[in-house]
């Protein structure tokens, strides 16, 4: 099912909660809703599931207008970060719970419920905890139970709120990866909620980029990534150095050193700043003549496969981050306190506060 939000807003008091939002997701899509706290996700989320009324604007469902439907008519699956199992209840019952509520007329037979939630549970990978209570899971058995009980009523849409938000680095990774392939699966339109952009950054076919209740930018990783629509774009998604300085006539001056920015040709003497992610710094030792921004090395980190150097400028003392291959951090055989040169070799320039060219 297709699911497509039009020039929604919501006010909390004076409070602007979302600020004219329009979003296609796509059907069979995951898309991730990315942001910091208070940016509105879950307000959007919310809306989407029919649990809150927008001020303004239109749900559609399938094309068909769903803002006047109620909860249950919009056929949504939810998993929270803290998805209240019922407790008392084994884990088989939990699952079987959304069957076993519906209407008699559309309730399965006894036999239809059991074969569906021994399969949702194979599904799952907990077949093994039907007969359960939520105490004893882990948190990460608990949310794919709670995956599993959504999904029991075959949900045209599933909405997922940080739903691994609470379990430490490790599960979140597994599950992550793990979702993904569920996801691959099954196929169902999903939204996840999430403010970890390497979560949002792997996991989904989408990621919505959302700031103050607007949506910032809206692409594939790899287009919201390595082309970010804004400097809060770049800022969000990963460590990135900041070079200030004035752009004229396709060249940025940031203290004594000089960039070539041929897709500014056109500008003249403004503002500008250029966003280099660290891994997208070239080093080499100095040398008199080398082209490149002069720095010292105040320490290095060598673990695993990179090596993160910590360099301060020499003209202006800025600190400036490089992430190269371990192996090349060896051959230079570097000592902290050496001067260096790096080069970007790959950037992006914003002139006069925030207009990408
Ligand atoms: P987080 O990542 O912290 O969960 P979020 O992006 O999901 O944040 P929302 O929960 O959508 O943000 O909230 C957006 C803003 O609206 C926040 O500033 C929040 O305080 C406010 N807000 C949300 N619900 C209400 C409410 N019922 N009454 C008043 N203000 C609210």
């Amino acid at each position: 099912m297709t699911i497509e939000v039009k020039n929604i807003r919501k006010q909390f008091g004076q409070f602007t909660a979302l600020d004219n939002v329009s979003l296609q997701f796509p059907a069979g899509e995951l898309t991730a809703l990315l942001g910091p706290s208070g940016c509105g996700k879950t307000t959007l989320l919310r809306i989407i599931a029919g649990l809150e009324h927008p001020d303004s604007g239109q749900v559609l469902l399938d094309t068909e207008d769903a803002s006047n439907r109620h909860v249950r008519e919009r056929q949504v699956g939810f998993v929270f970060q803290h998805y209240a199992l019922f407790k008392h209840m084994t884990v088989f019952e939990n699952v079987a719970f959304g069957l076993r509520v519906k209407s008699r007329k559309e309730r399965p037979s006894e036999q239809a419920i059991r074969d569906k939630v021994r399969q949702l549970l194979e599904l799952v990978q907990l077949d093994w905890l039907a007969d359960r209570f939520p105490p004893q899971l882990s948190g990460g058995q608990r949310q794919r139970i709670a995956l599993a009980r959504a999904l029991a009523v075959e949900p045209r849409v599933l909405l997922l709120d940080e739903p691994f938000g609470a379990l430490d680095a490790k599960v979140r990774k597994e599950l992550r990866r793990w979702l993904r392939r569920l996801h691959d699966d099954l196929h169902v339109t999903s939204i996840f909620v999430t403010h970890d952009q390497e979560e949002a950054l792997e996991v989904a076919d989408q990621v919505v980029l959302m700031n103050k209740g607007r949506v910032e930018q809206l692409g594939t990783p790899d287009a919201v990534y390595n082309h970010p629509a804004s400097p809060f774009v770049y800022g969000f998604l990963g460590n990135v150095n900041l070079f200030h300085g004035r752009v004229h006539e396709g060249v940025l001056a940031s203290g004594d050193a000089n960039f070539h920015v041929p897709d500014h040709a056109g500008v003249q003497d403004s503002q500008g700043i250029a966003y280099v992610r660290p891994h997208d710094l070239d080093v080499e030792r100095y040398a008199p003549g080398l082209d490149g921004i002069v720095v010292k090395l105040r320490r290095a980190h060598a673990i695993g496969p990179l090596a993160q150097l910590d360099l301060e400028r020499a003209d202006n003392a800025e600190l400036i981050e490089a992430v190269i291959p371990n192996e090349r951090y060896r051959q230079l055989q570097l000592k902290d306190g050496e001067t260096l040169v790096v080069r970007p070799r790959r950037m992006q320039v914003f002139v006069d506060a925030g207009a990408a060219i």
